[in-house]
């Protein structure tokens, strides 16, 4: 049964898509058959991997409203082990639609507990919100990864978000845990970085990636190509941490 693993985090611009799309295509590139599920109306994550918006019928969106199956809306990449459930920004009506609907926190697991046999992961990016899509990702994971920017506000916001992970724990989903803290965009130039680091590792200890994604153009360049950084530059530094997280995580074998 798939292990699904929703990247999270409210803050903008953390990182959350980038790490969505190239740990996703590197648990791919290692056999691991993995689901990419785009559960941002922005439909970065869709865009990144190559998919165009305008030959997108079915969507994240249909699967929501429980108006289609999810393996029909599930499409093929340019990776073999790597499928994505598309997104266009019709997701922003989703919230508003749902905001009656019995069960509306449980939408998206129902979605996934239809295919979660076919995939050894299933990642989810999150939009930066804590709202009801969000919600929906935190119910139907079993754990949370949380990209952190290493600048000065980036433990702000954290507090937030682990009161959200605890409510959703005791009202929602009672097994969810917090799989790390991704340290993203480390600049090992910049003193700030580091200090925010150690400040991190001493809060949440072992709970912190091994694994630091450096801050690397390539992985910034990457979707504009419409693909991970894998293939758009496999010698670059973003795709040794990427390769070097999705190794972490399938030993750790959370
Ligand atoms: P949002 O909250 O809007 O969904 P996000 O958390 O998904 O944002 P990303 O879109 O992944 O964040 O990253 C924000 C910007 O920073 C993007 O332009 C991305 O290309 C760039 N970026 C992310 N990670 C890195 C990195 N390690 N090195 C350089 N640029 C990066
Ligand atoms: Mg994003």
């Amino acid at each position: 049964m798939g292990q699904i693993i929703a990247i999270a985090n409210q803050k903008g611009g953390v990182g959350k898509t980038t790490t969505s799309i190239n740990l996703s295509a590197s648990l791919a590139v290692a056999e691991k058959r993995t689901l990419l599920v785009d559960l941002d109306p922005q439909s970065n994550a869709s865009s990144g991997i190559g998919i165009v918006s305008d030959n997108i019928e079915l969507t994240t969106y249909q699967a929501l409203l429980g108006q289609v199956e999810t393996h029909r809306i599930i499409t093929d990449t340019g990776i073999d082990f790597l499928k994505v459930l598309p997104s266009t920004t019709d997701l922003i009506g989703a919230e508003i639609e749902l905001i009656n609907e019995d069960g509306r926190e449980k939408r998206l697991k129902k979605a996934l507990n239809q295919i979660r046999d076919d995939f050894d992961y299933i990642l989810i990016d999150c939009p930066p919100s804590l709202g009801l899509l969000t919600i929906n990702a935190l119910t139907a994971a079993d754990s949370v990864l949380v990209p952190l920017q290493c600048e000065y506000y980036a433990m702000e916001g954290l507090s937030q978000l682990t009161r959200t992970i605890d409510l959703i724990q005791r009202q929602l989903n009672p097994t969810l845990f917090l799989h790390g803290i991704l340290l993203t965009m480390f600049d090992g130039r910049n003193n700030l970085s580091h200090q925010v680091g150690e400040e991190i590792r001493r809060h949440f200890a072992q709970r912190v990636f091994k694994t630091v994604i450096p801050r690397n153009v390539r992985l910034s360049e990457a979707p504009s190509h419409g693909l991970p950084v894998l293939q758009y530059d496999i010698s670059s530094r973003g795709a040794e941490a990427y390769l070097a997280l999705a190794r972490e995580i399938i030993d750790t074998g959370k």
